[in-house]
């Protein structure tokens, strides 16, 4: 009987128990013993790979975050310690392996899979969608999702008390998570890496607005530009406004799963498990226009993702300083 493991590295995300249910489902149906790797790279390091079962994934689906833990590793880094991975691996007789994770989970394991010729496949599982050759990772709707919702109650008490919130969302440098966001809650503002905007130029617009009998602003920034408090202060010394940072941090990362990500994590899964079989033993499933297709981790992980220009060219028109309505 063929032996596949499966892990979470990196940053959890919302839909990895979805994953994992669908995991030991699918692999059991194509007569495959399923293993856990309990704590990411660090639980291979550490023999923490246990047989799964049935029961390990009942009711678990709609629980954010992961039943099987997620980790960082350093040692992960040093060959010696890949080799011990790889040893753990071999003694139980698993010769494929799934990781659920980000691009540098992936670079990790380009160097594993070379050093070990443990078969691989990886999930794009990050809610900063920042994964070069995949236009979708699990994790993202349910981040935007809980987005949405803190925005729009920030709203409300935004405009019962005449203030300016500056919401600094998630995303490290990529602007996915921020651009969305302030598209589908109707930001004022929205600030991210990839449109520069000098603040200074909806100066006379605000002020017009203000006039008018506006009396709140919802500016949306990404982390990246780390600028959060000078746009908050721009708010109060140049117009006057009261304003409020308010940074979203580690809730935009749990939550129960959205519909659309407990499903994309079965088809991520199912796609990774076809795929081992077919003897494709070194990709990433990526999702594309619509479809699943397979790329090498070199492509994924050692190339920067850019923001879809659809998108950009959105962001573009709906934030230009030289668009604000007077
Ligand atoms: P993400 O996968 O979310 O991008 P990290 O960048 O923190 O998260 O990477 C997760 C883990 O992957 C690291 O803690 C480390 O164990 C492993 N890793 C990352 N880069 C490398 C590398 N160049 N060589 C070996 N392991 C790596």
């Amino acid at each position: 009987m063929d032996k596949i493991a499966i892990l979470c590295s990196g940053g959890d995300v919302s839909g990895m128990n979805s994953a994992l249910k669908r995991f030991v489902e699918y692999a059991y149906a194509k007569n495959m013993q399923p293993y856990f790797v309990y704590n990411g790279y660090e639980g291979l390091i550490d023999n923490r790979i246990v047989e799964a079962h049935f029961a390990d994934v009942a009711g678990i689906m709609t629980r954010g975050g992961t039943k099987i833990k997620s980790a960082r590793s350093a040692r992960f880094k040093e060959p010696s310690y890949r080799a011990i991975a790889a040893e753990n691996l071999r003694q139980k007789g698993i010769t494929k392996l799934i990781v659920l994770g980000g691009d540098g989970s992936f670079r990790g394991m380009e160097r594993f899979h070379h050093e070990s010729g443990i078969a691989f496949c990886g999930i794009p599982s990050t809610i900063d969608n920042d994964i070069n050759g995949t236009d979708y990772c699990l994790g993202v709707d349910t981040a935007l999702n809980v987005i949405k919702n803190a925005i729009d109650s920030i709203r409300d008490t935004a405009s019962s008390f005449r203030r300016a919130f500056v919401i600094e969302t998630m995303g490290r440098d990529c602007g996915y998570l921020a651009l969305v966001s302030a598209i589908t809650s109707g930001a004022e503002v929205c600030l991210i890496p990839e449109i520069p905007i000098d603040i200074h130029e909806y100066k006379g617009c605000f002020e017009s607005q203000i006039r008018k009998g506006r009396d709140y602003f919802i500016v949306v920034v990404s982390e990246g530009l780390k600028n959060a408090p000078e746009i908050a202060r721009w708010f109060e010394e140049e117009l006057g406004f009261e304003s409020r940072v308010s940074v979203l941090g580690h809730i935009q990362r749990g939550g129960n799963p959205s519909v659309y990500d407990r499903l994309m994590a079965y088809k991520f899964v199912t796609h990774a498990i076809d795929t081992l079989l077919t003897g494709n033993n070194n990709s990433v499933v990526c999702y594309t226009k619509s479809h699943f297709n397979f790329r090498t981790i070199a492509e994924v992980a050692f190339n920067k993702y850019v923001l879809d220009e659809d998108l950009l060219i959105l962001g573009r028109e709906q934030f230009a300083p030289s668009h604000c309505q007077m």
